[in-house]
């Protein structure tokens, strides 16, 4: 069903070629058989936009709009989608499976595809009034969950949430989690309920250090200070960590990290940088059987477990939303997180 949806809207676009952003008129896309269209209530602004922009990842298209952390209600849907009905609550999930792959041809599910498309970067994201994806890309939020909560979870929580999966962390084992921006604290806040003892996280900002002690680190750190590594070892009885996040991504981080980890300790990087990371001595690494796993994104099942944590306030992400601008003020909201101004974990654009 296809309902009365307007014939223009608002949108910021990126065009590659000149590095600018724009706020244009642009046509609202329809919904093919498959896919539903979503009138964006918010869209967070994440460091990938940044990395878009600067280049850092390249640009597939000449122009493009951003925007990949995003919840609204469903405006209209395509003629084969059976479950979702024009006002439904949702949040976006930022992928589409290719179609192509191998999983995909022969019947994989959409966290199973090898060459996932991510919105924002492969078709157009949120930034705009109005956004089209795949039916099988949208978790129901329930009526309790502000819209602008509902967005955070999109990457900013789902992202370090898939990570506590691939750490396999268990009840009462010791976690680092080094840099305390969006993607840290979440994950020092969702570590916490996983049950890890204790919590250290590590950032030289003295007021992102205070904000991740009040949300469920136990102690705190500052990574430049010169006994970090021997206020890592007595905090845990002189073990050495059993799990380290590095959310930052640095090839100092990661060194740190890795260095710190104590016997079959297991290292997870989920920051993204280009720099070439290096993991010390071979015999100690194998002899300690330490791991360092890459991490990236997150599955569906992973949204809707964490809309279930948020409506049983099990999860709190009340301090999540740093700011909230209207979708024209996009650029003051991408010089707030270029600047670090107030160091917010999310600013969001509202439509
Ligand atoms: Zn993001
Ligand atoms: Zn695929």
């Amino acid at each position: 069903m296809t309902t009365e949806l307007p014939e223009t809207m608002r949108a910021v676009r990126f065009h590659s070629e000149t590095g600018k952003l724009s706020l244009e008129t642009v046509p609202v896309p329809r919904p093919g058989p498959s896919e539903v269209v979503v009138k964006v209530a918010a869209c967070g602004i994440c460091h990938s936009d940044l990395s878009q922009f600067d280049g850092h990842i390249p640009a597939r298209f000449p122009e493009i709009t951003p925007g990949h952390e995003a919840s609204g209600t469903v405006a209209a849907v395509g003629s084969d989608v059976r479950h979702w009905t024009v006002g439904d609550r949702v949040v976006i999930a930022a992928g589409r499976a290719c179609g192509r792959c191998r999983s995909c041809v022969f019947g994989g599910n959409i966290d199973d595809c090898e060459a996932l498309e991510v919105m924002a970067f492969a078709y157009d994201g949120a930034w705009a009034e109005y956004v089209v994806t795949p039916g099988v890309s949208l978790i129901s939020v329930p009526d309790g969950v502000p819209m602008e909560q509902a967005a955070v979870l999109a990457d900013a929580v789902s992202t370090p949430y898939g990570a506590l999966e691939t750490a396999d962390l268990r009840v009462a084992e010791s976690v680092g989690v080094w840099g305390l921006g969006g993607i840290g604290t979440h994950l020092v806040q969702l570590a916490r309920i996983a049950g890890a003892s204790p919590i250290i996280g590590l950032d030289p900002v003295a007021e992102v250090r205070e904000r991740a002690l009040s949300l469920g680190a136990d102690f705190t750190l500052d990574p430049l200070a010169e006994d970090t590594p021997e206020r890592i070892k007595e905090i845990t009885g002189g073990r050495g960590l059993r799990v380290a996040f590095d959310c930052v991504g640095r090839a100092s981080t990661v060194a740190q990290a890795n260095g710190v980890l104590g016997a079959r300790g297991r290292a997870v990087l989920v920051g993204i940088s280009g720099e070439t990371i290096e993991l010390g001595r071979e015999g100690t690494f194998v002899g300690r059987r330490h791991a360092v796993i890459g991490h990236l994104g997150y599955k569906m099942r992973h949204l809707s477990e964490l809309v279930e944590l948020v409506s049983r306030g099990r999860l709190d992400l009340s301090a999540s939303v740093s700011a909230v601008l209207p979708l024209a003020e996009f650029e003051e909201g991408i010089r707030r997180l270029r600047e670090h101004d107030g160091h917010p974990i999310r600013v969001l654009l509202k439509p």
